[in-house]
């Protein structure tokens, strides 16, 4: 299957390229990111890749337009998930691969992630933190390779030992011949090194930053939660950031590197595992977006309790971290902490992404919110909020739709069963008549 995929993505190189005349969409249901709430029928009038209309009735100008009848179907606004790796994929190989592997063989394998990610529905993602990705990201744009529209924050900025250092885990020998990590391999100590590996990202074509700012459970290392950052260096980091337009984006599990961060200023903590009180509070009074990851911590705590998926000194962090991400996301969503959506795609299968919806509901979020969160709360927090993450005249046409009611039944949300990016249908198996 992932064979068939990667060569139906190599091999048709102009999947952008045919300008697409317009097209009326029917749909029986549309989900209001905005109000998030659910419309009764509406046509969707789509020219040059964007909505240029919705409405009731079909729109006066709709002319010859080809129609699309999701009569049937509910359609929402493009999936946007805040947190994917798509330069990998979880499996028991993956340590050893990382020292027989080359970019390419990267690469090629990410050509897959990429197609089951939008086949998924996730037309946006984030991908925070792998190598290549800027690479994926301007093939995808280009239309030679079938994916989401990616923002990429290319390497993680991390600090000596920290969850990002590219050299953890491996022997002296090695260390000393690959060379001790710098901040152009994300590695910092003080503000002018965390400046200069902000601009370094910059020189290589990021769209955000993304900084390890406590422990992490898959690296070779002993804290899964300790601070690892100084704030004046985070400080630093943020304020060179916002020179280049970037945001900051900030993985966090241990409740003191979380408040640091958002003290700080980042503009989002990534999996937040120990939020204590005090830093909800913080996060609050400052606009800090969280973003869950649920998926990733329920897989994690999963594979832990396999022997050997993975090395003795992950596991006991697995263990732990594992259920504690579903139970802090229910207190800070009952705390009234902005969410937006995000899984950590990679740390468990791409397109099994639509899963952390049906966590969030468990752990007591309505249907609704975590639909907006995966819209247009996303949307906000990439600053795109004026083109993605709603079906609104005048924004980027990305369109997916599921048989039924997401409202009524959430696990609706991993069948999507139509998928449009920019007006171009990438996945249809929902229209009348096929
Ligand atoms: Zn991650």
């Amino acid at each position: 299957m992932r064979r068939s995929l990667l060569f139906t993505a190599l091999l048709a190189p102009a999947l952008a390229a045919a300008a697409p005349g317009d097209l009326l969409v029917h749909c029986g249901r549309v989900f209001d990111a905005d109000g998030a709430r659910m419309l009764d029928a509406r046509y969707l009038l789509v020219r040059d890749g964007r909505i240029a209309a919705i409405d009731r009735a079909a729109p006066a100008d709709a002319g010859d337009a080809a129609r699309i009848d999701l009569s049937a179907a509910t359609c929402l606004p493009g999936l946007i998930d805040m947190h994917v790796h798509l330069g990998s994929q979880t499996s028991p190989a993956a340590y050893a691969e990382g020292f027989r592997m080359n970019p390419e063989d990267y690469a090629y394998r990410s050509v897959g992630y990429a197609e089951k990610t939008l086949m998924a529905g996730f037309t946006t993602v984030r991908d925070l933190g792998g190598a290549q990705v800027q690479g994926l990201r301007n093939a995808i744009d280009q239309g030679l390779v079938r994916g989401p529209r990616i923002m990429a924050a290319g390497k993680s900025i991390a600090t000596t030992g920290g969850h990002a250092d590219p050299r953890n885990g491996i022997s002296r020998e090695l260390i000393q011949a690959l060379g001790y990590p710098g901040p152009e391999d994300g590695v910092v100590a003080g503000e002018v090194e965390a400046r200069r590996a902000v601009r370094q990202r910059y020189k290589e074509g990021s769209d955000l930053i993304k900084i390890t700012a406590t422990g992490g459970v898959l690296s070779f290392a002993r804290s899964g939660d300790n601070p690892q950052f100084m704030e004046d260096e985070i400080r630093a980091i943020v304020q060179t950031a916002r020179d280049y337009g970037y945001k900051v984006a900030a993985h966090a599990h241990g409740a003191e590197g979380m408040r640091r961060a958002v003290a700080a200023g980042v503009d989002s903590i990534e999996h937040g595992t120990w939020m204590d009180d005090e830093v909800m509070a913080l996060m609050r009074e400052r606009g800090t977006w969280y973003v869950p990851t649920i998926t990733a911590g329920v897989f994690v705590g999963e594979m832990a309790r396999e022997p050997g998926y993975y090395p003795e000194i992950v596991r006991p962090k697995a263990l732990a971290v594992g259920p504690q991400i579903q139970r802090t996301f229910a207190r800070a969503w009952r705390a009234g902490v902005r969410i937006a959506f995000g899984t950590d795609a990679g740390v468990f299968h791409h397109g099994d992404n639509a899963r952390e919806f049906e966590l969030m509901v468990e752990a007591g979020m309505p249907p609704a919110q975590a639909l907006q969160s995966a819209t247009r709360n996303a949307a906000e927090l990439l600053g795109r909020w004026d083109e993605l993450g709603s079906l609104e005249a005048g924004k980027l046409a990305d369109l997916v739709a599921v048989a039924g009611d997401p409202l009524t039944d959430i696990g609706l949300m991993r069948r999507v069963g139509f998928v449009m990016k920019d007006g171009v249908v990438h996945k249809d198996e929902l229209t009348a008549g096929r």
